[in-house]
């Protein structure tokens, strides 16, 4: 292998600390310094079952890149069964647990880097955040690397003050695990896991280069390991063409306003890890202007929600005639139809048009042939 997992040293399998992030010396530099600097970003992949997980895992192996799997609030609680009570998030802490613990089993037989992650975690759901964390210390105890390789904390719905306490307080924690956290500053509109800003005031989807620098000297002073998900016009979701427009060179704005401030010119441009979500529906441009500019993982969840749908959608309406009946197709009255309801057979429909989807992301952020 001649890729970046050679030059990382980087195993296959769930990544932690240095090797997503860090920076020991410029010849080691790690995932994402070596993404930020070589142009490419991460994928993050919203997984809400073991198929939509393994459809991603195949994506990585097949595209050969590294990749980020997440967990939203609702997705795990999804993991955990929709048939069980949510009440103080215990579907959403254990289902985010057996992810983890299925996605740490089986990627290594993918021979690709993951990035274990969670999705946005508002105020409200901060229960969720420390239950995970508790599962990290534990595991972290015995293991010595936290189970999740990084969290999300989203407070952007917040006073920005609160938010960035509230914010240093978490990486506080998640730092002796060398743990990632990205936080979010700036409204991102339309609605995702019950947060609807559809009507949000539009100069408030843009954040500014004064809140990129307070993060940035905030947390740094705790850790290394956090990203900011600053608002460029990001809206969640696709929606019809309309007034939002996203401006991904504002992030060189911010780049440039760190940079001066930190005084570290030429050799370090570009401080700031930044995350562009509300990515479906982007365009390849958008993505890749983001991209030169620091952003290291990018999210996609309802494009990849309408790839998994075609696939079972396409095969229940080709072969619908063989699925109305266990016995009995246009073939014979007695002929069989397991093969045709089997679920390894239109289950996999949807994983093969989801992964090919995923493909398509790894091919946009430059990721593709990277390991
Ligand atoms: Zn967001």
């Amino acid at each position: 292998m001649s890729g970046l997992m050679s030059q990382l040293g980087l195993k296959p399998g769930v990544l932690y600390g240095d090797d997503v992030l860090k920076v020991t010396s410029v010849m080691t530099s790690q995932l994402f310094e070596y993404a930020r600097k070589a142009g490419f970003a991460l994928p993050a992949i919203n997984v809400t079952s073991s198929s939509t997980a393994l459809a991603a895992l195949e994506a990585a192996k097949d595209a050969r890149a590294p990749v980020i799997l997440q967990v939203s609030n609702g997705g795990a609680a999804f993991f955990a069964g929709k048939g069980i009570s949510n009440d103080g998030q215990k579907a959403s802490i254990a289902g985010a647990i057996a992810a983890a613990h299925f996605i740490r089993s089986i990627a290594p037989i993918y021979g690709v880097p993951v990035v274990l992650h969670t999705d946005h975690c508002a105020k409200k759901l901060l229960p969720w955040l420390d239950g995970m964390m508790d599962a990290d210390e534990a595991f972290f105890k015995e293991h010595g690397t936290p189970l999740f390789s990084s969290h999300m904390i989203d407070l952007s719905e917040e006073e920005v003050e609160f938010n960035i306490k509230t914010t240093a307080k978490y990486l506080q924690r998640a730092a002796p695990w060398k743990q990632w956290l990205e936080m979010e500053i700036g409204i991102t509109g339309g609605e995702e896991d019950g947060v609807n800003n559809e009507d949000v005031d539009n100069n408030a989807l843009y954040t500014q280069p004064e809140d990129i620098w307070e993060i940035y000297q905030t947390l740094s002073k705790i850790s290394p390991y956090f990203s900011i998900a600053a608002g460029f016009g990001n809206v969640h979701g696709v929606y019809q063409p309309g007034n939002v427009k996203l401006h991904p060179e504002l992030l060189a704005k911010h780049q440039k306003f760190v940079s001066e401030k930190l005084q570290t010119g030429k050799e370090d441009p570009k401080p700031v890890f930044f995350v562009f979500h509300g990515g479906s529906g982007s365009s390849v441009e958008d993505f890749r202007t983001a991209i030169s500019n620091g952003v290291v993982k990018a999210n996609l969840d309802t494009d990849l929600q309408w790839a998994y749908l075609c696939g079972h959608r396409d095969y229940i309406t080709n072969k619908i005639d063989y699925l109305k009946t266990q016995v009995g197709n246009p073939d014979g009255a007695n002929k069989p139809n397991k093969k045709y309801y089997d679920p390894r057979v239109w289950v996999r429909e949807g994983e093969k048009t989801m992964k090919a989807r995923v493909i398509q992301a790894f091919d946009d952020f430059h990721t593709a042939g990277t390991l």
